[in-house]
């Protein structure tokens, strides 16, 4: 059977929050029942998102997180509310609107804050991924339809299609956890890990110079982890590396020749080493 799957890529998005007018114009003052009754003007929002810093000047690097109902294949509000909740064949979550009206706890069951209460219509409600347009016809939801850079996509295919190419395009779920979202994200490396960041130059008759083309690399007992090389300005990133890993031997190396060495923590910020003279 072949099943909605939700992908969203940190290296795309750009935060235009194009997707969440879309989807506000779907769904504020219209009715789609049975699926969902209208969304409130204000204050929910079914898909939202968030921007992200990384470093800190002269290398600072944005990046953006749109997120929506996860679409859990091992949906906790599923389990909490079997009743209210509806999962369909091909693995869209759905609040029943009869059931989720004045019930207020199920807002609760959600992890991700995926769902949310309208006060107007005392009820419940989350992104229902458009079925209504689906049903008809429609091959993607009106968020996706909306994202000019394609940084959110669906594909719709078997669960063991979609393992495959997760494990191919090093998909991953935004969260960890055991809930099998069908949302999954690409590069998420942009939000979630940090680079360490620094400059080299040498100095002559007191004057500075940028080095470019120096290599830099990182290792740890020995061991090689990463390494990069010096752009025109003499600055290098080494990137994607896990958040509170430790310490780590940073290496500089001009045509061979090892002109510094140095130890770097890495810990939840983005750690910057400076300005390296090799002289
Ligand atoms: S993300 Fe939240 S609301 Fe959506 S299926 Fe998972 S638990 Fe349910
Ligand atoms: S429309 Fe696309 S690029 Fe714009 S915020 Fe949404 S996901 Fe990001």
């Amino acid at each position: 059977m072949e099943k909605m799957h939700i992908i969203f890529d940190a290296d795309k998005c750009v935060g235009c929050f194009n997707c969440q007018l879309a989807c506000q114009d779907e769904f504020i003052g219209n009715d789609w029942l049975p699926y969902t009754e209208s969304q409130e003007k204000h204050g929910e929002k079914w898909i939202k998102t968030t921007r992200h810093e990384r470093g800190r000047a002269p290398i600072t690097e944005v990046a953006f997180v749109t997120e929506m109902c996860r679409h859990c294949q091992n949906a906790p509000c599923e389990k909490a509310f079997p009743d209210a909740v509806i999962h369909r064949d091909d693995g869209i979550v759905l609040l029943n609107a009869q059931k989720a009206k004045g019930n207020r706890e199920i807002v609760k069951a959600c992890p991700y804050g995926m769902i949310h209460w309208n006060e107007e219509r005392q009820t419940a409600q989350k992104c229902t991924l458009c079925a209504h347009l689906l049903d008809e016809g429609w091959n993607e939801p009106r968020c996706v339809q909306a994202c000019p850079l394609r940084a959110l996509s669906v594909v719709k295919c078997t669960d063991e299609e979609f393992a495959a190419l997760t494990a191919k395009q090093h998909l991953k779920p935004l969260e960890p956890g055991s809930n099998q979202p069908r949302l999954l994200g690409r590069n998420l490396y942009k939000v979630n890990t940090v680079y360490i960041y620094g400059a080299i130059v040498t100095r002559a008759d007191g004057v500075e110079r940028a080095m470019g083309d120096a290599n830099i690399v990182l290792s740890r007992s020995g061991e090689f982890i990463t390494s990069a090389i010096t752009d025109f300005f003499g600055e290098f990133k080494l990137d994607r590396l896990p958040k509170n890993s430790g310490e780590f031997e940073l290496t500089v190396s001009v045509n061979g020749v090892e002109k510094h060495c140095q130890s770097v923590f890495v810990g939840e910020e983005c750690p910057d080493v400076g300005v390296i003279c090799i002289d």
